[in-house]
């Protein structure tokens, strides 16, 4: 499943963080995904909490804002946003459009508490 696929390289993300700045627990974490990824963001937080246990990402909530799709059409110029992936020019019906941004994916940010000694 690609939702496994987008946690396991968060998750991995994460550790690596943990372990070069000696991190002792994630608090938060945003991840921006782009809408055309189509990922369901309920089952990204669920596979994160599975392999975040024992981890310094244990119990840490991780929330997935998912991005609009956005998209030009060649032939009119014309500029859009969808929440569907559906690639159709909405003023001339153009089918040759491109694609501006909606394959987003990464942390936004990680909250973690500060362990100064
Ligand atoms: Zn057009």
């Amino acid at each position: 499943m690609y939702e496994h696929t987008l946690t396991h390289m968060i998750h991995n993300s994460v550790q690596n963080l943990c372990r070069r700045y000696s991190l002792k627990k994630v608090n938060r974490l945003l991840i921006k995904v782009g809408g055309i990824r189509k990922i369901n963001p309920e089952l990204m937080t669920f596979i994160f909490a599975g392999l975040s246990r024992g981890t310094p990402a244990e119990g840490a909530v991780m929330s997935v804002m998912i991005l609009p799709v956005s998209l030009k059409c060649y032939a009119c110029g014309h500029t859009w946003t969808t929440d569907e992936a559906e690639f159709l020019c909405p003023r001339c019906s153009g089918r040759n459009v491109d694609l501006l941004s909606g394959l987003e994916f990464a942390i936004d940010f990680i909250e973690v508490e500060s362990n100064a000694s």
